[in-house]
């Protein structure tokens, strides 16, 4: 959407597989009001099928925001079109219209010259396209101790205000910072796509706390904001319900054969250019069906993650909190001797989610449990760390067979001792955990993927130029993730969103 979004003014057909969600009243108000009081509140929070209790029977970490009745379209799965097998790699594919971002954290962190060592490109590149998309879909923030990371940004709405756990862990942060710093771990505020001022019509955030079960909070930036505003114009054309299984060379342009999703038609599509942003394993995908090669292995970059619940002591037992944003309010980079790698984190309070959410981490009887979810709930935050990732020859996908895509991931690294250093850390500041309490989620579960194609990397067989046209029918450019050589720990999506315009203003 980004890359449409900067080719507004020329003739552009956006093929997607487009899935939408299914037909069901959409969530108007506050999620703690609608609790008390909507007597038809089940059919958004549980779901005919209880599709919000599925954590209870599996054994796999499911993710707390992907399972709603209004939210799990988004990676709504199509095995008999795209079917996918994996070892040791759990994957979040999208087939939706506006992609994985309809549910993202709305995190928005701009890349430095020190994120981007091993790209063909630097920050200077970057950064006019992270201003304009600063200004078209609303940002809210402040420059602070992190600017030496993120850099000094222009054009931020003002922060949220902090929900009390964060609120109280800043203020603790802040009387501590120096001493801290020196020990190389650094807190700010998060960039969030969340409105603190209204924007184009768009309203800013009113602590409805319903991102965990609608994907339509107008005050939170998703790319179907984006469409919708492109479908205003005529030289726009959006052709959901198509699966792009590959593209060919054709005299002065492209050609690219797609899937109706309803009948199984083939159709092929004529143009000039075409800008491939299917998720970066998708496009590996479809780079792979067009050169019907079953031989090469893509690499895969996913940031290995952990989530570190805190308990903030002073307020065991208090009420919930009910004000502010429910997703991350705080960074947490780790940075300095005592740690070999940049490592970032982003601390949630726990206020909307379900309480049955949690219920079964914690360690004691159905009746300590329960004891323990209504006093400690209100009181927690939990820290989702990423680390960074590089290419490694045991991750890769290849084509199993014409149809079927094979993903292997091997987790190469030991974590713990980065955490350990951390709750270490946290104590004084009144927030106290227990390092068996860490989560280790297998690979995949970051939801940040990468680097299958990758830009500057001639020694493979697939790459891209700096200008992310493939190295192979250089008509196609690559626009998402598959073109970064390496994955730092800092969420990169408002990066290959800059990438994918930087790359189509450079279309001839
Ligand atoms: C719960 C959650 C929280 C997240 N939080 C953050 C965050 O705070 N910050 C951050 O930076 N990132 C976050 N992310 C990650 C972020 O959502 C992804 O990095 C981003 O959406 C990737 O964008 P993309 O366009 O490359 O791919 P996708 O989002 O996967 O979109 C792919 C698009 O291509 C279409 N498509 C796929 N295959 C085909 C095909 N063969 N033919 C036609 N169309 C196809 C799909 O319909 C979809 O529209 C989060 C993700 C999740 C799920």
């Amino acid at each position: 959407m980004a890359a449409a979004w900067e080719l507004r003014d020329r003739d552009v057909l956006i093929l997607d597989t487009g899935l939408t969600p299914a037909d069901q009243p959409e969530i108007q108000g506050n999620i703690f009001e609608l609790r008390r009081t909507d007597p038809n509140q089940a059919e958004y929070i549980l779901g005919s099928e209880f599709q919000s209790l599925v954590n209870i029977q599996s054994s796999d970490l499911v993710s707390v925001k992907l399972k709603a009745p209004l939210i799990d379209f988004v990676i709504r799965d199509l095995p008999h079109l795209a079917p996918l097998e994996t070892e040791n790699f759990v994957p979040f594919i999208s087939y939706a219209c506006g992609g994985l971002a309809n549910a993202w954290g709305a995190g928005a962190y701009r890349y430095n010259d020190c994120d981007l060592a091993e790209f063909p490109i630097a920050a200077d590149d970057l950064w006019p396209f992270y201003d304009e998309l600063t200004a078209h879909i609303g940002i809210s923030g402040t420059n602070d101790d992190l600017v030496p990371f993120f850099g000094r940004i222009t054009g931020l709405q003002p922060p949220l205000p902090f929900n009390r756990n964060c609120g109280r862990f800043y203020r603790c942060w802040q009387k501590k910072s120096k001493k801290m710093m020196k020990r190389g771990i650094y807190v700010g505020r998060t960039q969030l796509t969340v409105l603190t001022d209204e924007l184009d019509g768009r309203p800013a955030y009113t602590n409805n706390n319903t991102s965990f079960f609608t994907t339509r909070e107008p005050s939170i930036y998703t790319p179907r904001i984006t469409l919708e505003r492109l479908l205003q114009r005529p030289n726009i054309r959006y052709l959901p319900g198509w699966m792009v299984d590959r593209f060919n060379p054709r005299q002065g342009g492209v050609d690219v054969e797609a899937r109706c999703l309803e009948d199984g038609t083939r159709r092929h599509f004529r143009a000039h250019h075409l800008l491939l942003g299917a998720g970066a394993i998708n496009t590996g995908r479809i780079v792979l069906q067009s050169f019907n090669d079953q031989n090469t292995r893509l690499p895969v970059l996913d940031n290995p993650v952990s989530f570190i619940p805190f308990v903030n002591l002073v307020d065991i037992g208090a009420a919930t909190d009910m004000s502010g944003y429910e997703g991350g309010q705080l960074i947490v980079i780790c940075d300095g001797p005592r740690f070999p790698e940049r490592i970032q984190g982003s601390l949630y309070s726990i206020i909307s989610p379900l309480r049955s959410d949690l219920f079964f981490n914690f360690p004691l009887s159905l009746r300590g449990n329960l004891a323990l979810t209504k006093n400690i709930i209100p009181a927690m935050t939990v820290l989702q760390l990423f680390y960074p990732d590089s290419p490694r020859a045991e991750n890769y996908m290849k084509l199993a067979n014409k149809k079927k895509l094979f993903i292997h991931y091997a987790q190469g690294r030991s974590l713990g001792a980065v955490e350990s250093l951390l709750i270490r850390a946290f104590f004084p500041l009144g927030f106290a955990t227990l390092p068996g309490l860490v989560q280790y989620p297998k690979p995949g579960n970051s939801i940040h993927y990468a680097g299958t194609v990758p830009m500057g990397r001639t020694d493979l067989r697939y790459h891209t130029d700096r200008e992310c046209r493939l190295n192979r029918n250089p008509r196609v450019r690559l626009i998402d993730g598959s073109v970064f050589p390496q994955l730092p720990a800092k969420n990169l999506t408002f990066t290959l969103m800059a990438n994918a315009m930087r790359v189509a203003r450079d279309l001839d």
